[in-house]
């Protein structure tokens, strides 16, 4: 057996399809639970009609670089997915066009992601070092910032297409 396959053989969220092949449908189904917006595209807006922060645009860039690949799950030994995830809330969450369902948006993906049954985080930093798009850590931080304050705003699960569950 491969190290990777054993390695894919501890996130239950991950099945094992056979030799070196996993299915990673979970992923989708937490990016389904909230990775999107709902405001109306139309047509295209200027460059700079919607005026973004630097530090912001660039965080989100940093953010949205997740390819979904999964080696930050394959790597941590609890099978932990708040790296990819937190990576999805926070490239739509530091965008103005993501405020509207911010809270909504991390409930739903945080609870998907343990619906999946991936692990607990411990901040062991095992996916930032292996993460191919160097990802970083400070992005779990800011989620579970996000995630504090929509349980405090007792935030509904966000539905897809926009409305709340
Ligand atoms: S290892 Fe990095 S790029 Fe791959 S899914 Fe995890 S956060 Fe995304």
């Amino acid at each position: 057996m491969s190290d990777l396959h054993a390695q894919l053989q501890q996130s239950k969220a991950f099945p094992i399809v056979k030799d070196l092949v996993c299915d990673r449908k979970s992923f989708d189904r937490i990016q389904q639970a909230g990775g999107f917006i709902t405001v109306r595209t139309g047509s295209a807006p200027d460059a700079n009609s919607i005026p973004v922060p630097k530090e912001n645009a660039d965080l989100a860039m940093d953010a949205a670089q997740c390819i979904g690949c999964g080696a930050c799950v394959a790597a941590c030994k609890n099978a932990s997915a708040m790296l990819f995830v937190a990576a999805k809330v926070s490239h739509l969450g530091l965008m103005p066009q993501g405020q509207p369902e911010r809270y909504k948006r991390v409930k739903s993906m945080v609870e998907q992601m343990d619906t999946e049954g991936f692990g607990a985080c411990t901040v062991t930093g095992s996916c930032e070092a292996v993460c191919p798009k160097e990802i970083s850590l400070d992005f779990i931080a800011r989620m579970n910032r996000d995630y504090a304050v929509a349980l405090i705003k007792g935030e509904p699960k966000q539905m897809a297409g926009g409305g709340a569950g």
